[in-house]
Order: C-alpha cells, then structure tokens, then sequence
C-alpha cells in the first residue's frame, strides 16, 4: 500500500467514514438472532398477538405481572423484574435499579402495524359472492392490498360475553382470502393511483358457494348465509357478534430470506415489530443494569396514538407511583421522568435504489449501517416533531461510539416531501430526553416489507448497550 499523501490523512481525520455492520460482525450471530426475530414475527400477526408473544417471552427472564408484585412485592426493589399489561394491545417492561431517583433508560416501539380492518357491519352478498366491507387502518398503498393471499385474526365478543379467537389463513391448510383486482385486459384506470385504486373498493371475498341448490326451499342471500352458518358451526356467532368485534385483514404471509446472499428479511410487520423485539430483548438480556429500565410497546401508533392503549395513555407510570409507595422512595415523579432518556425506537425509511430520488443520499439512511437515529421527524419547517436537542444526541452518539456500536443517522426523507411522526414527541412532552432510533426498513408499510438482517442485530444491541450502562 502506498504511503497516503497528507490530504487524503487529512480526509480520513476529518471526515465521516461509515462502515458496514457486515465488515464488523459475526455472520452467524446476526443470523441465529434473525431466526429468533422471524420466529417472534410469525406469531405476533397483530397488537394483541405481539403483546401476549412478548410477556410469554419475558416470562421465561422471570418477569412477572404487575398485579402479583403488588400482592407480594419483593424485600428489595433492586432486580425486580415486571411488566404491565394494558387491555391486552400494549405493555411496559420494567427492570429495577435500587432506585428510580437517577431516571430510567427507556425504549418504546410500537406493536401496531398498517393493515385492512372489518368494517362493524361487514357482510354482504354481491354477484353471488360472500364479501366482507373494510376500513384501512394506518397509511397504506391500497393497490399492495390487491390479488395478494389475505388472512383474517382478531376476536369477537359474543352476546354471553365469551371472547372468540379468530385466526384462518396462517398454517398451511387454512384457506385465504382475497381483494380481487381487475384484469388487465378491461382495466384502463387513468390518473392518481389512491383514486383508482379506492379505499371503498377494498372488499373482501370470502365465500362463492350458496348454501343450498335445487331445492325447492328459497333461501336469501344464500352464498352469505353459508358463510354464517359456518361462522357459526365453527365458532358460534352471529352477525351481530361482529359489531364487537376486532378482525384484521393480514398479509398471509411468513418472513423469508430475501436475496441470494440471505443478508435481509422480508415480511409483514417491521414496523414496528422490529423495535418492540430487539426492544424486549434487549431489557431481557442486559446483563447487568445502572439504572432503572423500561421498555415500553405500545398499540395505535399508526393512527396517531390517541386510545387508551397508544403512547398518549401513560398507564406506565402507575408502576412508578407504586414502587415510590412500597419502597418509601421520594423523588417526585416529574423529576425520575425528567432525568429519563429513552430511544423511540421505530423504523426509518432506508434508501431503496428504484426510487432514490425522494432522498437527501447524505440524509438518508442505509440498509447495513446498524441503527438509525432520526433527529427530527415531521413535515415542511420540521412541523410536529420533537427535535432532539444536541446535549442528548451527543450523550448518545459518544456513548456507542465507546461502546463499538454501529449506527447511523437520517431524514424522512428530501424537504418537504412527506413526512411523518412517530410516539417520541408524547414522551418529550412528559419531559424525557427522547430521540428516535430505529431499524432501517424499504417498503414500509407494504405487505411485505424489508429490513437488514445486520441491522436488526446492531439495533438489538445498540438497545441493549444503552439498557445496561447509559447514563
Ligand atoms: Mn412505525
Ligand atoms: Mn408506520
């Protein structure tokens, strides 16, 4: 190698020179984590399942439910490990230090993901076919929604109170279902692509045969009723059943491998189960904590975060108020909030080669390049975002620079081209130190949407660094 001349030294003191998470970590660790990830994936198809697959994970690191700390709260509150589950549809994980009086470390995601729902009166029959009225939840591109095979999960509330578990279109054997699109031979929708492809024609089929023929007994809408009768055979309920109801329309369809090399994976669903497991993991493997840790994963963030199970409900902070009771501890709440940092974690739109052009290339983050902080989210003049000051972003960045962990940083994308917001703005409210940081994800929203394999590792342990020893 020939000795560098002073400029191209001066290039390299100067200037930032990333490097791959590829060229820096082991291949099979990065990928037995994904197995793990793809695993955790394949069952938490939507926020309920996400929440219930994250306490039985948590579960086994021998966290336990906030309501049985409370019976029987353990002599020292220093190890404690529990999790608080809301309604169901999100939870918070806490880890204790001795005590909460330096703030927590704190990593919030969201379970949520963009999907197609039941409408509260849903069935129909059109043209002899058995079809189901929908409402999108999220932003999504509805043409992705088309001719693609769809699988429905949720539960519905029977008129003794019961809880049904629906889930058909997940294993093997179970049909799917379908939103149609038209052939393309009689198709010739012109102009805006969120006009031809309209939100009110998002109906789904889900049946064609009638329930009886050549009988002499007449029957009303016999292809639907058919489709009752086996809801009902099967489950018990009834057309009214389905006003209580929660059935999501879900991509049918399991995480692969992308590429020959492997290096990605493909599914429904990263955003933002990516955070919410390297997220759980990570306050379930540090090995050691300085301070208090919690993790949060929540539902709604898709839609705003309003609901009592979103980022604007803080049902969080009744864990806090009990462990000052029980542990006579007394610092103000407002003050463990206010000395609180916590990573947002959620995905950020990583540059994809067919459409680079909505990308600042030097804003922009990179598929390989380990997690990706996003200082300011929000549209036009940076409208609706936190904007994380520079004090926590240099904590953080000096932080996993001595730690050796890889990470980098981005926009949403070129000025005043889209936008979007994330759950960080509703804790930097409360007074936290937040900053989003996340995995970098292409096709976001999509049915199938795709995400590094390395960089899900390196957010994983960018979390989990930071559970351990930021302060
Ligand atoms: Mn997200
Ligand atoms: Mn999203």
């Amino acid at each position: 190698m020939p000795e560098k001349n002073k400029y191209e030294k001066l290039h390299e003191k100067l200037r930032r020179n990333p490097k791959s998470v590829w060229a820096d970590r082991d291949l099979q660790t990065i990928d037995s984590f994904n197995v793990q990830y793809a695993k955790y994936l394949e069952k938490s198809t939507t926020e309920r399942r996400s929440v219930d697959e994250a306490i039985e994970l948590a579960k086994t690191k021998g966290f336990i439910d906030y309501e049985d700390f409370l019976k029987n709260p353990p002599k020292s509150l220093s190890g404690t490990k529990l999790y608080v589950n809301n309604r169901g549809k999100s939870v918070a994980f806490y880890r204790f230090a001795d005590d909460v009086k330096d703030g927590m470390n704190m990593v919030a995601a969201h379970v949520d993901a963009p999907r197609i729902d039941f409408k509260t009166t849903p069935l129909y029959e059109d043209s002899e076919f058995a079809m189901v009225s929908t409402h999108y939840y999220g932003g999504i591109k509805k043409y992705q929604w088309f001719s693609i095979p769809l699988a429905l999960d949720g539960v519905v509330i029977k008129s003794d109170g019961e809880k049904v578990d629906i889930r058909i279109g997940f294993d093997d054997a179970d049909p799917v279902f379908v939103i149609s699109d038209l052939l393309p031979h009689l198709d010739r929708k012109k102009g805006d692509v969120n006009e031809a492809f309209n939100a009110n024609t998002l109906n789904l089929i889900i049946g064609s045969r009638a329930i009886t023929y050549n009988t002499e007994d007449k029957a009303k809408d016999p292809v639907l009723l058919n489709i009752l009768n086996l809801l009902y055979e099967k489950y018990a309920i009834t057309e009214e059943d389905l006003f209580s109801a929660e059935i999501e329309i879900i991509p049918a369809l399991k995480p692969r491998d992308v590429g020959l090399d492997r290096s990605m994976l493909g599914a429904y669903g990263h955003d933002d189960r990516v955070c919410s497991y390297t997220g759980l993991k990570a306050i379930m493997d540090a090995e050691k904590i300085d301070r208090t840790a919690c993790v949060l994963l929540l539902d709604k963030e898709e839609i705003g975060s309003d609901g009592s199970t979103g980022a604007k409900c803080h049902f969080w902070k009744k864990v806090l108020n009990a462990v000052k009771d029980i542990y006579k501890l007394d610092t103000p709440l407002e003050v463990i909030i206010e000395r609180s940092t916590m990573l947002s974690g959620d995905v950020a739109p990583a540059i994809n080669p067919n459409f680079k052009e909505v990308h600042d290339v030097k804003n922009a983050t990179k598929l390989g390049y380990g997690m990706a902080f996003v200082k300011y989210t929000g549209v036009r003049g940076k409208g609706g975002a936190n904007d994380a000051d520079a004090e926590t972003l240099g904590a953080l960045r000096n932080f996993y620079n001595a730690n050796n962990v890889k990470w980098q940083n981005g926009e949403m994308g070129k000025v005043d081209i889209g936008g979007g917001g994330t759950v960080a703005k509703f804790y930097a409210q409360e007074g936290i130190k937040v900053v989003d940081a996340g995995v970098p994800v292409i096709g976001m929203h999509s049915p199938f949407e795709v995400v590094s394999k390395a960089d899900v590792y390196e957010t994983y342990l960018a979390y989990k660094t930071f559970i351990q020893s930021f302060k």
